[in-house]
């Protein structure tokens, strides 16, 4: 049996993609300051456009970045979302809800990767990918206003938080997350490593739990858009151990 390959999506290849955006998420967890560890921080890459929180008396509060003060108030603002996301989904301060807002301006390659943790698609790209039987890929209407006008308007991947950067990437001087924000403090190492017992297979793209930032697809995702020749997007791959 050969060994199942992944790679990471690294940063924007500009000679390869097309068209640009500026856009945010309609909500999001405030950032915090931890009353135990100190720390005054917000996660990145803890993204879920596919969860809207427009029911909730509390979005309009969620609809501006700010940094909330009373923990007490950041927790229950976290626990009022909590019963959206599946039961086993990290959820922090920093996690960001529901459509893009903002504007784009193509005409777009088949992939819009910007901001490291957000991939766009253009609508017929995915339903090709679902076609070659690429798993859970889920697209997201957003609120982007998308010109010129009647160019395709990119949909943006809910993409889950599954499998780990390996225990081997956080340096022994880290200290443990922190039991009352969650804060786990480590950099990115140059050279990541995959937790092969922490890697879904049931997915072709997923995200890390723990280093929610990270992209990671599997080689048949790979596969598929090197066949067809979809442009926007590059491959690096990363050890499993
Ligand atoms: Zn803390």
């Amino acid at each position: 049996m050969t060994m199942p390959r992944f790679f990471t999506l690294p940063l924007p290849d500009y000679s390869t993609q097309k068209g640009s955006y500026n856009a945010a998420y309609k909500w999001g967890l405030p950032g915090i300051t931890c009353p135990l560890c100190k720390a005054t921080w917000a996660r990145s890459g803890l993204n879920y456009p596919a969860v809207d929180l427009s029911a909730l008396p509390v979005a309009k509060k969620l609809s501006k970045a700010y940094l909330e003060e009373d923990f007490e108030e950041y927790e229950r603002l976290r626990d009022q979302v909590r019963p959206l996301l599946p039961p086993d989904y990290p959820i922090e301060t920093g996690a960001m809800f529901g459509p893009l807002v903002g504007k784009a301006r193509g005409p777009f390659s088949a992939f819009i990767i910007q901001a490291g943790d957000v991939l766009l698609v253009q609508p017929d790209v995915l339903t090709l990918l679902q076609a070659e039987g690429l798993r859970g890929l889920r697209g997201c209407r957003t609120e982007i206003l998308f010109r010129p006008k009647g160019v395709p308007e990119l949909l943006d991947l809910h993409i889950e938080p599954r499998g780990l950067l390996h225990a081997d990437c956080i340096p022994k001087s880290t200290p443990p997350p922190c039991p009352k924000c969650g804060r786990h403090g480590f950099s990115l190492p140059k050279e990541p490593i995959l937790d092969g017992a922490s890697l879904p297979q049931d997915l072709d793209l997923f995200r890390l739990r723990n280093f929610a930032t990270v992209l990671i697809v599997t080689e048949r995702f790979k596969d598929v858009v090197e066949r067809f020749e979809l442009d926007g997007l590059t491959f690096r791959e990363l050890p499993v151990r």
